[in-house]
């Protein structure tokens, strides 16, 4: 396998170059962000070994934007510990496993071995909620069988309520999740986002599935079929 280690600590990173290159693999090596998503634009690996924390923009961001220029390179996420904030947001951003420090490197191997049966067209599958459905490889949906004509914002903000139907996602988590993370304007932009997002939605189909939570945030209820 051709694969991209993305760590920024040089002791760590000369150790999984070593090792893996010890099982027959070509490894190169990423020190921040912005070099990981060049790379592995650039190049087609085979599988991506994603360390959390980096210089430049951390290991979450770099999944995501490989996943919104359409890279489907299979992603393995290395996360301090064992976090179960850090997994999920590994998934919610399109990483396909994870593997918390410290990890033995028999299980790392074995991960990419799983990795690679899986095969490097890991396109997520497409997301359905009662007549709602959304391909995020082809970053289209539809209610019944009418497609939305939406902005590249509010597909994502669509997406990430389709992941998460009947719970409740704060303006905090919607900002966290869908725009940059050096996005600063204040959190109404998540209000008018939402306003624009149901009239595309639910006002068109006489619905109310986006509902707003008083004090809480929004949520996706799980649509009827109609
Ligand atoms: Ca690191």
């Amino acid at each position: 396998m051709h694969i991209l280690v993305v760590e920024d600590e040089v002791r760590m990173a000369a150790l999984l170059k070593r090792g893996l290159e010890e099982e027959g693999h070509v490894v190169e090596i990423a020190a921040n962000g912005p070099d990981a998503v060049w790379m592995a634009t650039e190049t087609d690996f085979n599988a991506i070994v994603l360390d959390v924390m980096l210089p430049g923009f951390d290991g979450f961001e770099v999944c995501r934007q490989l996943r919104a220029t359409q890279h489907w390179v299979p992603v393995l996420m290395l996360t301090a510990r064992d976090d179960v904030q850090d997994r999920v947001r590994g998934l919610d951003v399109g990483a396909d496993d994870y593997l918390a420090k410290p990890f033995s490197f028999a299980e790392l191997a074995a991960r990419l071995r799983a990795l690679d049966r899986r095969g490097s067209e890991v396109r997520p599958p497409v997301l359905e909620a009662g007549d709602l459905r959304l391909d995020p490889a082809a970053r289209r949906a539809w209610r019944g069988p009418t497609e939305l004509q939406l902005s590249a914002r509010e597909f994502a903000l669509l997406e990430l309520f389709m992941r998460h139907v009947g719970v409740v996602l704060t303006r905090t988590r919607i900002l966290e999740q869908v725009w940059d993370l050096a996005y600063e304007g204040g959190s109404n932009v998540v209000d008018q986002y939402v306003a624009y997002l149901r009239r595309k939605l639910d006002r068109p189909f006489g619905r109310s599935d986006l509902e707003t939570v008083r004090g809480a945030g929004y949520r996706l209820r799980q649509p009827e079929a109609p």
